[in-house]
């Protein structure tokens, strides 16, 4: 109540209904330092366990996700496993790396509680969304465009899987 208790409504009510003994608290955990590689001979890690990132960016399942496609499409029967994984490596580690450094980012932009520093953040924020809406102004997504997305999504461009 001491932190939210003057946000609109609902919050005040909803907090105030909830016992305490209700209420549960976990801490956030990320990985400090990245780690220089995702799998060591034949063994790979993949989602939180090769990059556990703060989830300010809401990214840490979706990583997690595109591990997993790419080391299917790398592991497809007959690959030489050893070979395939240091290509998961290669092609992993620098996309989720530089996902989980911008989620800490504005993890610590989140954290700035100054009345300067809030009104940077809030001008920041506010700015980045009006160039947001102005880039994507005028733009029609039509259906082949968004087929072609759901493509791009599906083919892997975007996790680091090279085009044959
Ligand atoms: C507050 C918060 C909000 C988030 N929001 C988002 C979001 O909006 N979008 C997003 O993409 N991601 C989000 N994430 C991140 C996301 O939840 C994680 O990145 C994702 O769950 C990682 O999946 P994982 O399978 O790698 O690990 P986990 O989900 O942690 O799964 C690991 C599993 O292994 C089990 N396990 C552990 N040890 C053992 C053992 N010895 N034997 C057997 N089983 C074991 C655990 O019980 C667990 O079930 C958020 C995270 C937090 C904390």
């Amino acid at each position: 109540m001491r932190r939210f208790g003057s946000w609109h409504h609902p919050v005040p009510a909803l907090l105030a209904g909830t016992s305490p003994g209700a209420v549960l608290r976990h801490d956030i955990r990320a990985l400090a330092t990245p780690l220089p590689v995702f799998h060591q001979g034949r063994v790979a890690l993949l989602g939180d366990a090769a990059h556990a990132m703060t989830p300010n960016l809401g990214q840490g399942g979706c990583q997690a996700i595109e591990d997993a496609v790419v080391l299917a499409h790398l592991t497809a029967p007959g690959a030489d496993v050893p070979a395939a994984l240091a290509a998961y490596s290669g092609m992993r580690v620098p996309r989720a790396t530089a996902i989980a450094r911008r989620s800490w980012q504005l993890g610590r932009l989140s954290a700035w509680t100054s009345r300067p520093a809030v009104a940077l953040r809030t001008g920041l924020f506010s700015l980045a969304g009006l160039l947001g809406s102005a880039s994507r102004a005028g733009r029609p997504r039509t259906c082949r465009e968004r087929r072609a997305e759901g493509r791009r999504g599906l083919d892997g461009r975007h996790m680091g899987v090279r085009q044959r």
